[in-house]
């Protein structure tokens, strides 16, 4: 493992974020920032609005907290925070018009795929699933002229890695928009308007609020058009998020920077358990010198991530013992929480893709996904060697002799 790149965040940022808020807006002094939930807003007369706030769809205090605080750690000029990763990946979707081509990667997240998929089919806009982790993209880029590039790197379930800057440089210099969903890496390991980015999206349900207890989202533009337009279309689309979610997405920010630090050293941890097994045929992690991104990675990101996917050797039968045997790690979809878990893309987050298509992007029976929580180390490792183990015992001989 080469090490990374020293892009560490700012400590200001770290400061800032664990700060957010504290001491705003209180007459009765208290250190950290009331919840707003209020739908609406006393006018001095008609027609003069008090201060900022008239309506919380369009406005409000404990969302604009959360909006300002992830904009600083993307080190974008302002943030739009909406009521899940997908009606924030909705609200970019309207810079597009009929006649307008989306490039989106083929393993682009299962919900993105789905929606750019049924808005093509319907006329609203063109899409084209393609692999902007091949040099050749680049060229068929120039050719197609796209009036937008979605990124997402690492990309799920495989993590290949994409080269950010080299593809937002393209989209420069075709006048395309560069969306990055950074949802796999948060703003701590990887912040993509730094490398020149337009636009960042995130489905805050996973590592900024970290705690599996609330599904949101958030759009950071680079610069101030950017941002008028998308809270323009998330006030009218009616899609911002409600005041509580955007409470404890606060809350669970201010230990994004200590969670991320451990979720990082459990996740090594547990490559490492992976690699040394005889039960496991393939381990995806860009840490590992072998992955084809790991140079890419380990330019553009400023740690490695807590995702990890692998290969069983043994295939469903394999899957089902290894499954059945792991205590620490819950069955389930989604990723970025505090707890750790397991997924199985194949019947789980991919089942609705064919099985050629799911063949093609990667996507085996034999294929697990491990989301690494911030449980004891030990505990993570000795639970996955004994899951292993009955894993290899249900592998079928041949499948070990190969081995
Ligand atoms: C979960 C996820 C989304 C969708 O977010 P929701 O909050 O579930 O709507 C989008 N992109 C990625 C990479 C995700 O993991």
């Amino acid at each position: 493992m080469s090490s990374l790149n020293g892009r560490r965040t700012p400590k200001s940022r770290v400061t800032g974020t664990v700060r957010a808020g504290l001491g705003a807006d209180s007459p009765h002094r208290s250190v950290m920032p009331p919840i707003h939930l209020s739908s609406n807003y006393f006018f001095d007369a008609p027609g003069e609005q008090h201060g900022k706030y008239d309506y919380t769809r369009t406005a409000n205090p404990t969302r604009d907290l959360v909006a300002d605080a992830i904009a600083e750690l993307e080190g974008g000029c302002g943030a739009a925070v909406t009521s899940s990763g997908m009606s924030a990946i909705a609200v970019l979707t309207r810079f597009l018009s009929a006649g307008d081509l989306l490039m989106a990667p083929r393993d682009c997240y299962g919900g993105s795929h789905r929606l750019f998929s049924a808005e093509a089919e319907r006329g609203s806009y063109d899409v084209r699933f393609f692999k902007p982790w091949e040099e050749r993209s680049f060229d068929l880029a120039r050719a197609l002229r796209p009036r937008m590039i979605w990124l997402e790197t690492p990309s799920n379930p495989i993590l290949r890695i994409t080269d950010i800057a080299a593809w937002a440089r393209l989209a420069r210099d075709i006048g395309a928009i560069c969306v990055v969903d950074n949802t796999f890496l948060s703003p701590v390991n990887q912040r993509p308007l730094e490398l020149g980015a337009d636009l960042v999206v995130h489905s805050t349900t996973k590592f900024l609020n970290g705690h599996s207890d609330v599904v949101g989202g958030a759009v950071i533009a680079a610069d101030e058009g950017l941002l008028e337009d998308v809270a323009w279309w998330t006030n009218a689309m009616g899609v911002s998020g409600a005041p509580f979610d955007a409470y404890l997405t606060l809350r669970g920010m201010r230990t994004l920077h200590a969670r991320s630090r451990v979720h990082e050293e459990n996740a090594l941890r547990v490559v490492d358990a992976l690699v040394g097994s005889g039960a496991v045929a393939k381990v995806n992690h860009p840490s590992l010198a072998g992955h084809p991104g790991h140079e890419i990675a380990a330019r553009q990101q400023s740690g490695w991530g807590s995702l990890i996917s692998f290969e069983l050797r043994g295939g469903r039968p394999a899957v089902d013992a290894f499954v059945d045997g792991i205590r620490h790690f819950a069955l389930a979809e989604s990723l970025g929480g505090v707890e750790s878990l397991v997924s199985h893309p194949w019947t789980m987050t991919h089942a609705s893709m064919d099985a050629p298509a799911r063949v093609a992007a990667g996507i085996g029976e034999g294929l697990l996904r491990f989301s690494v929580g911030i449980e004891a180390a030990e505990d993570l490792v000795a639970d996955v060697e004994r899951a292993l183990e009955r894993a290899h015992g249900a592998c079928p001989r041949t499948a070990i002799e190969v081995a």
